[in-house]
């Protein structure tokens, strides 16, 4: 007897709904994609105790007529794709012809369609995978799908559903989703009963993310300055600078207007955001990347949540020029909150008169603040004057073969910056006044930015002083990674890692970066290798230099409780406002807060 059997086909879409439908909103996803993709203007999500009672989905879009409702329910049965050649482009979002017939399978399922000018519409009932009733239906044209009790007949998958409060929030993450990906679609959520969430239709995604998230959220994002490189285009909004969140939930990717996960796509926004994110963190995102739809293969996953590219470096670079263009733009907005004269403040300083006579009496307010830290100018204090990072090494054990350079923060006339310092709270934080209203000013964390920025430069232009080991190292690498250091040999050198080969994938290391403590030669190159393979091809050769100064500006930058003169208070903000990312420490902290005229008037009552 033989032993092979071909399954039934309700045994068959089972064992696919295995894979399509894992939970109730994956059932919601595949139904709104199909709204979508029916041309929906209008669709309302229906659920019932997390959708594990109940879920409908309403849409106004094309509806079927009799023959293609009932087919609509067979699986491999498609209106979107016709051949395997238009595998090769999917522009819509489904494809796969199975979501239907999988979710019929394993619940009690109704649909009901009209096409619009039609006469009638169709209503299907279906049970398990059986259909039922197949009759005479639909009121408004569109397509209405309800599921309910999901998985009654798999007792085992039913067990694996989590809490109602967790479906729950697992749907409204889908809707949230397919709700920004689609702004021109007005979208609703009811929740047993009650509207949750009414989005009306609108061209623009920033009324999309305000309808959904508040009016304030919108000010901690930057919209991306359209971006095309190379045919892929990136848009959308994305967290200011050192706006970071603990988890992932809003940092959204959207590759082809589908929301995708993808670790590519989450190196490059951590690459672009670099020194702007807290290591841990995670931003904020609503990125949008549209490209030729050849170029993306939607086709690997059964719930099309991974997409593969046929050039990753491509999307990679496109991705971390569009974020880091964006951070530097968010520069703008503080330049021009600085800008404009202090309302009142006769006293603001401006930088020409500051540069040209550096011991110029304080303003006045300062004298009058009972709680001004701020030292005067007789103050005989050696440690008050900013320190300047000292980059030497530790002599004993090794001599440097560069002497690091000292730093001295450009003195080059800025433009023309516009505050009234009011004094420093708690020996840390500056406080200060500008056009906008009250500034808070983490005095350490902006000396950070400031010493990062200038070393930055510095090893820009002269490369990264670097030290020679008392004894030279010999070790090996796999071979793929020893091929990488034979290409990529220079630009180690300019980082400060003397390396050259010596024989088959063994390499000899004489110098190394001065301003670290390296106690394994071998396993810090191993990093190093890491690290540089997973950046993009164009960002700066530099870059892990940048983590290393990161780590030593936090050393040498002025520290909390280091009392400073009023003058160089003053020229703390100036460098700090001349810097390219002025609003947050190189590990993504913020430098300034600013509380607006409109914040404190809410506040007070004045407002509402
Ligand atoms: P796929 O979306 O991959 O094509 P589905 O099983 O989800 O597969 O749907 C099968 C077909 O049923 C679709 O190709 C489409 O023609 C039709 N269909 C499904 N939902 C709708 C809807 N809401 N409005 C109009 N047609 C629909
Ligand atoms: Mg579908």
């Amino acid at each position: 007897m033989s032993r092979i059997k071909l399954l039934p086909e309700t045994v068959a879409s089972q064992v696919a709904a295995g894979e399509v439908v894992e939970r109730p909103a994956s059932v919601v996803k595949e139904l709104v994609e199909n709204s979508i993709d029916a041309g929906a203007r209008s669709i309302e999500v229906g659920i019932q105790r997390g959708g594990m009672s109940r879920i409908r989905v309403v849409d106004d879009g094309c509806g079927m007529d009799r023959d293609d409702a009932l087919l609509s329910l067979e699986r491999h049965a498609t209106s979107k794709i016709a051949s395997a050649a238009d595998l090769a482009a999917i522009s819509t979002l489904g494809f796969r012809g199975e979501a239907l017939p999988s979710i019929a399978s394993v619940s009690r399922f109704r649909l009901t369609t009209r096409e619009p000018g039609a006469v009638a519409g169709t209503e299907i009932l279906v049970n398990g995978g059986r259909i039922e009733t197949v009759r005479d239906g639909g009121d408004a044209p569109g397509t209405q799908v309800e599921v309910r009790s999901l998985f009654y007949n798999l007792p085992a998958r039913r067990k694996f559903l989590r809490s109602e409060t967790t479906e729950t929030r697992n749907i409204e993450h889908q809707f949230f989703l397919q709700a920004l990906a689609h702004p021109a679609i007005g979208f609703s959520l009811v929740r047993d009963e009650k509207v949750a969430l009414q989005l009306p239709v609108t061209p623009s995604l920033r009324d999309r993310i305000r309808d959904l998230y508040g009016a304030e959220f919108l000010n901690e994002l930057l919209e991306i300055s359209e971006h095309e490189h190379r045919g892929v285009r990136v848009r959308g909004w994305i967290g200011r600078a050192g706006v970071s969140r603990q988890t992932r939930a809003q940092q959204f990717v959207f590759v082809n207007a589908r929301a995708i996960d993808s670790g590519i796509l989450a190196t490059a926004l951590r690459e672009g955001y670099h020194t702007a994110l807290m290591r841990g963190q995670f931003p904020v995102t609503f990125l949008f990347v549209d490209l030729d739809p050849q170029d993306v293969d939607v086709n690997v996953h059964p719930a099309k949540r991974e997409v593969r590219f046929r050039d990753p470096a491509r999307i990679r670079e496109a991705i971390v020029e569009a974020v880091q263009r964006t951070l530097e733009s968010g520069r703008i907005d503080w330049q021009r909150k600085f800008s404009a004269p202090v309302p009142g403040g006769t006293t603001a300083v401006s930088s020409q008169a500051s540069l040209s006579k550096p011991d110029s009496p304080p303003p006045v307010l300062l004298k009058q603040s009972p709680t001004s830290e701020i030292m005067g100018r007789d103050s005989t204090r050696p440690s008050t004057s900013i320190p300047q990072p000292a980059l030497a090494v530790d002599t004993d054990s090794v001599p440097p073969t560069v002497t690091p350079p000292y730093l001295e923060p450009a003195s080059a006339p800025k433009d023309d910056q516009q505050f009234q310092i009011i004094g420093v709270l708690n020996r840390l934080y500056v406080l200060m006044e500008n056009s906008d209203g009250l500034v808070l000013v983490d005095q350490h964390a902006a000396h950070e930015r400031i010493l990062f920025e200038e070393l930055r430069r510095r090893m820009e232009e002269q490369g990264v002083p670097s030290q020679r080991m008392l004894l030279p190292q010999i070790f090996s690498l796999p071979p793929r990674d020893a091929e990488w250091v034979e290409r990529n040999v220079m630009t180690l050198q300019k980082m400060g890692i003397g390396i050259e080969s010596f024989g088959a994938n063994s390499f000899r290391v004489d110098t190394l970066p001065a301003f670290l403590e390296i106690a394994d030669a071998a396993s810090f190159l191993r990093r190093v290798i890491d690290e540089l393979k997973a950046t993009s091809r164009n960002s700066s050769p530099l870059r892990l230099g940048e983590d290393m100064i990161a780590k030593t500006v936090c050393r040498h930058a002025v520290k909390a409780n280091d009392p400073l003169r009023y003058p160089e208070i003053e020229k703390l903000i100036r460098d700090l406002l001349a810097c390219d990312l002025p609003y947050c420490c190189p590990h993504g902290r913020p430098t300034m807060i600013q509380i607006s005229h409109a914040e404190l008037e809410k506040k007070f009552g004045r407002k509402v």
